[in-house]
């Protein structure tokens, strides 16, 4: 069960979807412009939308756009009509996670949706169950994006605390050394050599007030480097 926008200008194809999808057990909202998906999407939490592209008043190419600039990890289906070949391919390279072409089954429509949805649930690093118990699943981390969200908040990170994050969660549990951090550092276009020796505490330290309250903490393992743990409670 999820919580779906539907955007759609079509009134006809709307309801309809509006019906099924409701049926199949999501709570579903409407918006027929661009602009009313906007505010839809400022003022609720979904887990998904279908997005139209051909729509008036903000189109939907433009809506996708929005979307991924303020939610990068929303689903987002497009719709596009049958001989918009360009269209279904700029959506794609703009971030949308799937498309269908129209007219489409209501049986295709569902299929792509729970599979889109599915993904979207995935963990980002293997699926590695050790992290998933580790984390107080309030961290979320995308290495594709690359993002990391809080509470579904997004986390402001630069390109060395991200580098510095996504190795630890993705050894959470296990000793991540030093020299480990720093050779991920020196990989990184522009940043590579001369990485202070005091550098990596500086980083720990602002990632730890960044990870505050998040269930996770980064121990001092000493002689050995750091680890990513859950609090004790
Ligand atoms: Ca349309």
């Amino acid at each position: 069960m999820s919580s779906l926008l539907i955007v759609e200008d079509d009134a006809l194809l709307r309801d309809g979807l509006h019906a099924q999808l409701t049926q199949a057990g999501h709570t579903v909202t409407t918006a027929s412009d661009g602009l009313k998906a906007q505010l839809c999407l400022e003022s609720t939490r979904f887990d998904g939308v279908v997005l139209d592209l051909g729509l008036p008043k903000i189109s939907g190419m433009e809506v996708l756009h929005w979307i991924r600039k303020r939610l990068p990890a929303l689903p987002v289906l497009i719709l596009t009509a049958r001989d918009g070949v360009d269209d279904r391919v700029q959506g794609l390279n703009a971030g949308a996670d799937d498309y269908l072409t129209k007219p489409f089954s209501t049986a295709e429509l569902q299929a792509r949706l729970s599979a889109m949805l599915r993904r979207a649930r995935l963990p980002a690093f293997g699926g590695s169950l050790e992290l998933s118990s580790l984390t107080s699943r309030r961290l979320r981390v995308d290495a594709t994006l690359p993002q990391a969200w809080l509470d579904n908040e997004p986390i402001e990170l630069t390109q060395r605390e991200w580098a510095l994050l996504s190795l630890l969660v993705s050894q959470a549990g296990q000793v991540v050394s030093r020299e480990d951090v720093l050779s991920v550092w020196q990989t990184e276009p522009g940043e590579g050599n001369g990485v202070p020796s005091n550098a990596l505490e500086v980083y720990i330290h602002r990632l730890r007030r960044k990870l505050d309250d998040s269930g996770l903490s980064i121990r001092n393992v000493r002689g050995l480097g750091y680890m990513m743990e859950s609090k004790t409670p």
